[in-house]
């Protein structure tokens, strides 16, 4: 399976797209993650993608191309891959034809999560995290018993600067005017695109996908 897991920010991708590596037994490979190692391990190729990421850009397309080259190419994704958060715009589309053409591999699809942007406001800019213990909340979803405090150590919780709400507007603008254009690229391709709405329980939401893909 050579899959594209496609939708905007916070549709659920990370989650979908786990459940969806152990269904099919693929490695998922998501450049945001691969991103935020970088940044963690504190390279050079981090410090610069940072400054992008705060501010809901897209990083350049030579960084992510570089990263997304290594990672296709190693032994885990000899049998398949599920792609999250990669290809975000057309150059990078057209980029992966090239990669997928070299490896000489298809695509078999491209599954899209379809979320309203009321409910991608509210999973993201709603997420706060102690950064004492590292547990996460989400104040609309699944709030602390005490607003602010953790449960689990009863850290002080704080919100990451990509999860404010002005930059989520700013990454779901980025995602209309850059990430939408390619799935015209792929339905003029002719690559099978399967929509599935995102917006219900993490669990049919993964059984629609494991049956959209499996038809
Ligand atoms: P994600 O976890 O996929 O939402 O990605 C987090 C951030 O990493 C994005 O807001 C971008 O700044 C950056 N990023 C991730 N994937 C890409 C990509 N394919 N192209 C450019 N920037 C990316």
């Amino acid at each position: 399976m050579h899959l594209i897991l496609f939708g905007p920010p916070g549709a659920g991708k990370g989650t979908q797209g786990a459940l969806l590596a152990r269904h099919f037994d693929i490695p998922r490979i998501s450049t945001g993650d691969l991103l935020r190692e970088a940044v963690r391990a504190g390279t050079g190729l981090g410090r610069e993608a940072r400054r992008y990421m705060d501010a809901g850009e897209l990083v350049p397309d030579t960084v992510i191309l570089g990263l997304v080259r290594e990672a296709l190419g190693s032994e885990s994704a000899q049998r398949g891959f599920i792609l999250d958060g990669f290809p975000r715009n057309v150059a990078q589309a057209e980029a992966l034809d090239g990669i997928l053409r070299f490896l000489h591999r298809r695509l078999d699809a491209v599954a899209v999560l379809d979320v309203p942007d009321e409910l991608v406001i509210k999973r993201i800019a709603g997420r706060r995290s102690c950064p004492n213990c590292g547990a996460v909340y989400n104040i609309h979803f699944e709030p602390p018993r005490t607003p602010g405090r953790c449960d689990v150590c009863g850290g002080e919780l704080a919100q990451r600067g990509d999860y404010q709400e002005e930059t989520v507007q700013h990454r779901l603008e980025v995602y209309r005017a850059q990430t939408e254009p390619v799935l015209a690229y792929y339905e003029q391709a002719g690559v099978a695109i399967q929509y599935v709405d995102g917006s219900g329980k993490v669990d049919e939401i993964q059984a629609q996908l494991v049956h959209a893909l499996q038809t």
